[in-house]
């Protein structure tokens, strides 16, 4: 079955406009605050906020009903790209993680009055949220199986009690939305419940900022804990004990909007070195005249155009009802590699200056180290994509590879 590339007008026009709002007005915030979202608080996010929506540009991926623009996956790919051309964008659309991510997971599964009181507001930039799965060891990580955070069933509601770390925008969250054990023990493939848990309630505790390479994402990677939470049945988001599968319907896509988003940082990365290696004269000839330095160049293009392509592919099988695990997999794991190398490449191009705080590329390169382990560590996918290849081949083959 054939993909159509191209985005259609409306899309490719909300993209130059992105790409303009981003340009005029993003992107000298993002330079005076070094690229790093915490030096600039939330009286920076919330103008920003406000500016793309004097723009048109806010919120693409939320339906209308709730404010946003209404994209499909694939017009996502082409609008978020634009949108992660600088470390601020994502936020100044309000469609960075993991808020974007939790707008998804309450459109699909959250019940009317869970949509009114959570997504109306985060939708609106009014609130932020956060995700709470990953625990430190033994519990969740790359195996959720693992999950030991314990809801049990009290009067009128349940009780939480587990350690999360690595929740990202949990300070100053309005409300995360936490996976808890609702049923078996560690290790089982079932039994986990997702909850909607109020940052007003003093027994979730965010209890440190963790220190870490990156520092683009807002309210930082903090550590919670939920000690003796008490949530009201109407807490549970979906249906009890699904909780793994409403997982899936939510990293699914957000696995290739963090894509769509650090390939635009990839694509800024490649602009500045190329601006650089045409500028600076080495031996009697430009740098971009070298041809080392053009395989490094060529290199970054081919990498960004096939990280694009897998992309759109996913996206694709995603707008069309499919699962795209694989697809979803092999986007992932290929992206957050192929950013990390143009990064790398564009720092070698610019000498001691790609190093320097005096260009963004070496926040550019704090920022997307990260994403070779979140969202599924590069291990677990390629495990996973493999054992469907076997699979296939054992059990005959599956044209579609979803
Ligand atoms: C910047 C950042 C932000 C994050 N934000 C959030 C958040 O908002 N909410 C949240 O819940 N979590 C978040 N996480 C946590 C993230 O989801 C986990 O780090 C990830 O799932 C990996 O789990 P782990 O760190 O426990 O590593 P482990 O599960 O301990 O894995 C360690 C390593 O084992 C290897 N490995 C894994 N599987 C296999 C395999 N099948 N075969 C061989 N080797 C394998 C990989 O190299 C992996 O890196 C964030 C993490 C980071 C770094």
């Amino acid at each position: 079955m054939s993909i159509e590339l191209a985005p259609d007008p409306e899309v490719a026009d909300l993209a130059e406009r992105t790409a303009a709002f981003v340009r005029d007005v993003v992107i000298p915030v993002e330079e005076e605050y070094a690229g790093v979202t915490a030096r600039a608080g939330d009286a920076v996010r919330v103008r920003l906020q406000q500016a793309a929506k004097d723009a048109g540009v806010f919120a693409p991926h939320v339906s209308l009903e709730y404010g946003g623009l209404g994209l499909d996956m694939r017009a996502r790919a082409v609008v978020f790209e634009e949108a992660g051309h600088s470390l601020f964008g994502p936020l100044a659309l309000n469609c960075a993680a993991p808020d974007e991510g939790n707008m998804h997971l309450l459109e699909h599964v959250a019940t009317p009055e869970q949509k009114e009181r959570y997504l109306r507001p985060l939708a609106a930039g009014t609130v932020r949220s956060c995700f709470a799965m990953t625990e430190p060891a033994p519990g969740a990580g790359s195996d959720p199986a693992a999950l030991s955070t314990r809801a049990r069933r009290v009067p009128g509601g349940w009780r939480i009690d587990g350690r999360k770390w690595f929740i990202t925008g949990a300070d100053g969250a309005a409300y995360a939305i936490c996976m808890a054990r609702t049923s078996g023990e560690p290790g089982d493939r079932g039994g986990a419940t997702m909850f909607l848990v109020d940052a007003s309630d003093p027994r979730m505790k965010v209890i440190r900022h963790i220190e870490t390479l990156d520092e683009s994402l807002f309210g930082g990677h903090c550590e919670v804990v939920f000690d003796g939470c008490v949530v009201p049945d109407d807490a549970v988001l979906g249906e009890v004990d699904k909780g793994f599968a409403y997982a899936q319907v939510r990293l699914g896509p957000a696995r290739m909007t963090h894509c769509m988003r650090w390939l635009g940082i990839a694509r800024r990365a490649q602009d500045i070195a190329v601006a650089r290696a045409a500028d600076r004269r080495l031996f009697g000839s430009p740098l971009a005249a070298l041809g080392m330095v053009q395989q490094m160049i060529a290199d970054n293009e081919i990498d960004i155009a096939a990280s694009r392509g897998l992309i759109r592919q996913a996206c694709w099988e995603l707008d069309n009802g499919r699962s795209a695990a694989q697809a979803g997999a092999m986007a992932k794991t290929f992206t957050a590699e192929a950013v990390w190398r143009v990064v790398d490449r564009s720092v070698q191009m610019c000498g001691a200056l790609g190093i320097s705080g005096d260009a963004l590329l070496s926040r550019f390169l704090r920022e997307v180290r990260p994403f070779r382990i979140y969202d599924g560590p590069s291990e677990t996918h390629r495990w996973a994509i493999a054992r469907r290849v076997v699979s296939r081949h054992l059990n005959g083959p599956s044209r579609s590879g979803a």
